[in-house]
């Protein structure tokens, strides 16, 4: 099946059931006000296309923040969903789940890991690899007293107590101290901090324990990861006895391209994590490692919903339509596709665009810090004209549509762009 032909599959037109009631004022009574939301409320989606409960229609570039892997309403992930719930979907850890054990399998047949944790969101599967990180530092590494994880400025982990301060981003930490212990940063694609920092910190019982990056920075401004910054990180960590984490929880499962993020820097992590895109909506986490380092042991970490046979039929079929539809080479080709029609507006506006880069389908365009111009602001004027984007950070567009995208889809999206700059250039 080609990935065009997706946007085909049998239904009821969706733009006749769109039209949904919504009251947005019963919503912020009642929704805590974590978010600043876009006012419109989504209704139905097919393919890469979204309907508002008022029936206009979006092309859907931010794919519910890098985890639509497959679009909306993709007919395996439906059938996958539909027949697991009424077979079984929940039973709990306490007893085998066939389903977890196939995912599981596939993952380690498809990556160098050799094991696998399953949880249920990013933030979760980066807790999971913390502990893992300390118990193989106070078990495995001369009973290390103090270790020490070091993270990456502009990194995003997640919301957690832990991973927040994994987190090298003030913003979101502040109000919340204390931090947790035994985190430090530095800045990223810098070799030169990373040797600084592990010499710095070793001293009595205290010394670095893991390094844990994203392969690219999405959250943080769409910054792709360095070749030669992380092989010689990895030649540290091993000379070190340092694990080096990968958070792919954005750029794992086919949205750089490769499976999974690290394949575009010739490394491999000791443990690294995966989530958003891993179900295709579907709420999950999993953190794998390589069999040296799983230390856990029964009880010592644990999950309710974690790896349950919905979840993981669901997983399992978004990575076998990945491998089956050929995906991976329609990311590469509309990745190209899509930055150099980013680059032709670059070009256009200049000198308002000062970037263009990502892998994939995870790409960023960095407005110039010369203009007063606001990532929020193309992006509102870009769901206006119908286009959904997402800002990275003040000054970047992030552009990571469903993995399915077709060739016009994306030309679709570039028309669009270009009339919500126009507008906000005025
Ligand atoms: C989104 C994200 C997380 C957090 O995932 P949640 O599912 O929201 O907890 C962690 N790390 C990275 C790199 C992310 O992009």
């Amino acid at each position: 099946m080609s990935p065009t032909t997706l946007l085909d599959h049998p239904g009821v037109s969706p733009e006749s059931t769109a039209s949904r009631s919504f009251n947005q004022e019963d919503f912020n009574t009642y929704v805590m006000n974590t978010y600043g939301r876009f006012p419109i409320a989504i209704a139905k989606g097919e393919g890469c296309r979204l309907w508002d409960t008022t029936g206009k229609e979006y092309l859907d570039f931010v794919a519910g923040i890098a985890t639509c892997t497959l679009g909306h309403g993709h007919p395996a992930l439906a059938k996958t969903i539909a027949e697991q719930i009424h077979q079984l979907h929940h039973v709990s850890n306490l007893y085998y789940v066939p389903e977890q054990g196939e995912l599981a399998k596939w993952i380690v047949e498809h990556s160098c890991a050799d094991r696998v944790f399953f949880c249920n969101s990013g933030a979760e599967a980066n807790e999971a690899a913390i502990k893992l990180v300390r118990k193989y530092a106070h078990t495995v590494l001369d009973f290390l007293e103090q270790p020490v994880i070091l993270t990456a400025h502009a990194s995003f982990h997640g919301r957690t107590l832990a991973t927040l301060t994994a987190t090298g981003q003030p913003k979101y930490q502040k109000h919340f101290d204390p931090l947790m212990p035994g985190f430090a940063y530095v800045p990223y694609n810098d070799i030169g901090a990373i040797q600084n920092a592990v010499t710095d910190l070793d001293e009595g019982n205290r010394r670095v324990a893991a390094i844990m990056l994203e392969p690219l920075q999405g959250e943080g401004g769409v910054r792709p990861g360095e070749v030669e910054y992380f092989q010689q990180l990895r030649q540290i960590c091993d000379q070190n006895d340092i694990l080096l984490v990968f958070d792919e929880v954005q750029v794992g499962v086919g949205r750089t391209g490769k499976l999974w993020g690290y394949e575009n820097l010739g490394v491999e992590p000791d443990i690294f994590t995966s989530a958003k895109g891993l179900a295709g909506g579907v709420p999950i986490g999993a953190m794998m490692c390589k069999k040296f380092c799983d230390v856990f042991e029964p009880g010592n970490h644990a999950s309710t919903f974690g790896g349950n046979p919905l979840v993981c039929a669901a997983g399992l079929t978004v990575l076998k339509t990945i491998e089956q539809d050929h995906l991976l080479e329609n990311v590469c080709e509309r990745g190209e596709q899509l930055r150099s029609r980013l680059k032709e507006l670059a070009t256009k506006y200049s000198p308002l665009f000062t970037d263009v880069r990502g892998w994939g389908l995870i790409n960023g365009m960095e407005i110039s810090a010369d203009s007063d111009i606001t990532s929020i602001e193309i992006v509102n004027a870009a769901l206006t004209e119908g286009l959904l984007l997402a800002p990275a950070g003040p000054k970047v567009l992030r552009f990571v549509p469903p993995l399915i995208v077709s060739e016009s889809e994306v030309e679709k999206a570039m028309i669009l762009l270009d009339k919500a700059i126009a507008k906000v250039k005025g």
